[in-house]
C-alpha cells in the first residue's frame, strides 16, 4: 500500500541503502547472514511483535553487526535462541487462517453428518416406496419428493458455505475476499455510469498499545465493537435510495467502507459521524463470566476518505484505495482520531 516505514532511531535502521550498510558493517556478501539481518530488521517494524520483542530484535541486530561474528555456529545460536520472535508473524498469520478454516471445517462436518443421514433416509424411502408395491406413478412421485428435499438442503449448504467464506469469522463483517469482489464490480459500474463513488479507510489508533495493555482477547472484542458500529451505520444507510454503505474488514485492525453513489463531501461527513460514534462509545471489559472488569475505555480511529476520479481508467481501483490510505496516514500524522480527505494536503 506504499506506506512509509517508520523511521528508527539508530542510523543503521535509517539507511536508505540497507544492503550497502550491511556490507560496510562487515556482513559477508551473498551470505545467509544478510538475509537473516534484513528479515530481523523488517520484523522490528512488524505489527505482530510487542514493543518489548521489537526492542529485543533491534538490540540483537545491532549486537550482531557490532560483534562481527558471522560464523555458522553463531548463526544457529541466534536462530535457535530467538525462534519465538522470528516465527511470530507466521504464527499469527497461521493462527488467523486456522481460525477461519476451523469454523469452515466444523460447518462442513456437521452439514455432512446431517446430509449423510438424509441420504440414508432417502435410501430407505426409496426401498419402501418400491417394495410397498404402490402404483408406478406413486412410486415416482414419492422418490422425486424425497430426492428434491435432499437437493434443496444441499443447495442451501452450498449457499451457506459461500456466505461463510466471504465473512470475517471474528467480526462477522465482509472479509477481504468479499470486499475485493464487491469493489471490482461496483467500480466497473460507477466508472461506466459516471455516478460518484467514495471509499473510507479506517485504522484503529494505537491498537498495539491497546493489545499490550489489555491483551489480545480484549483487543479482539474491540475489533468486534468497531465492526458493530460500522454495521449499525450501514443499517441506517440501507434506507437512503441510490446510495450504499458497504463495510468490510480489510485486515488486522483496518476496515474499509465502499460508498457507491456518495461524493467526497458526504462521505467525509459519514466518516466524521462514524469517528464520533466510535469515540463516544464507552468500551467495557468483562471477564469470562460476563462480570465487568473495567469501564469507560476509549477506542478511536483515523479515517481517510477518497472519491473515484473518472480519468483514473484501469488503475481506478488501486488509486482509490491508495488515496484513501494516504489520507488515513495524514490523519495519523495530524494527531489521530480524525478524518482527512484526499483533497486536503
Ligand atoms: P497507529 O495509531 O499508528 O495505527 O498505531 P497502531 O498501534 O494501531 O499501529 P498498527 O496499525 O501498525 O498496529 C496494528 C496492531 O493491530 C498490531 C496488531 O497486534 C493488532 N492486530 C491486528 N490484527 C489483530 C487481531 O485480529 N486481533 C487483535 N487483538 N489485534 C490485532
Ligand atoms: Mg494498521
Ligand atoms: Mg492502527
Amino acid at each position: 500500500m506504499g506506506r512509509v516505514m517508520s523511521v528508527q532511531h539508530e542510523n543503521f535502521f535509517c539507511s536508505h541503502d540497507v544492503v550497502t550498510s550491511l556490507l560496510k558493517a562487515g556482513v559477508p556478501a551473498n551470505s545467509k547472514w544478510g538475509a537473516l539481518i534484513l528479515y530481523m530488521r523488517s520484523l522490528s517494524e512488524y505489527d505482530f511483535l510487542s514493543a518489548e520483542q521489537k526492542r529485543q530484535m533491534q538490540a540483537l541486530v545491532m549486537g550482531v553487526v557490532r560483534d562481527g561474528d558471522f560464523s555458522e555456529k553463531k548463526f544457529k545460536e541466534i536462530v535457535r535462541s530467538k525462534e519465538q520472535i522470528l516465527y511470530q508473524p507466521w504464527n499469527k498469520k497461521l493462527e488467523e487462517t486456522f481460525r477461519e478454516t476451523v469454523v469452515l471445517i466444523e460447518h462442513v462436518r456437521s452439514q455432512n453428518l446431517l446430509r449423510t443421514k438424509e441420504v440414508r433416509d432417502l435410501r430407505e424411502t426409496t426401498i419402501s416406496t418400491v417394495t410397498d408395491q404402490n402404483a408406478l406413478e406413486d412410486i415416482v412421485l414419492g422418490i422425486k419428493a424425497a430426492f428434491e428435499k435432499v437437493l434443496t438442503h444441499m443447495e442451501q449448504d452450498t449457499r451457506d458455505l459461500v456466505e461463510m467464506s466471504y465473512t470475517d469469522s471474528l467480526t462477522k463483517l465482509s472479509n477481504r475476499r468479499a470486499f475485493d469482489r464487491y469493489y471490482q464490480t461496483t467500480l466497473v459500474e460507477y466508472m461506466v455510469t459516471g455516478n460518484p463513488m467514495s471509499l473510507m479507510f479506517l485504522d484503529i489508533d494505537h491498537f498495539k498499545d491497546f493489545n499490550d495493555s489489555y491483551g489480545h482477547r480484549i483487543g479482539d472484542q474491540a475489533l468486534v465493537t468497531v465492526a458493530s458500529k460500522l454495521t449499525g451505520y450501514a443499517q441506517k444507510y440501507g434506507t437512503v435510495p441510490n446510495r450504499s454503505f458497504f463495510p468490510a474488514r480489510f485486515g488486522g485492525e483496518e476496515f474499509v467502507v465502499v460508498l457507491p453513489g456518495v461524493g467526497l463531501g458526504e462521505a467525509a461527513e459519514d466518516a466524521e459521524n462514524l469517528r464520533t460514534i466510535i469515540e463516544d462509545y464507552n468500551f467495557i471489559i468483562r471477564d469470562h463470566n460476563g462480570q465487568v472488569l473495567q469501564k469507560g475505555i476509549k477506542i478511536t480511529v483515523s479515517i481517510g476518505v477518497a472519491e473515484l476520479k473518472k480519468d483514473w481508467a484501469d488503475e481506478a481501483g488501486a488509486r482509490l484505495l491508495d488515496e484513501a490510505d494516504k489520507a488515513m496516514y495524514r490523519a495519523k500524522g495530524r494527531g489521530r482520531n480524525r478524518v482527512c480527505t484526499m483533497n486536503e494536503r
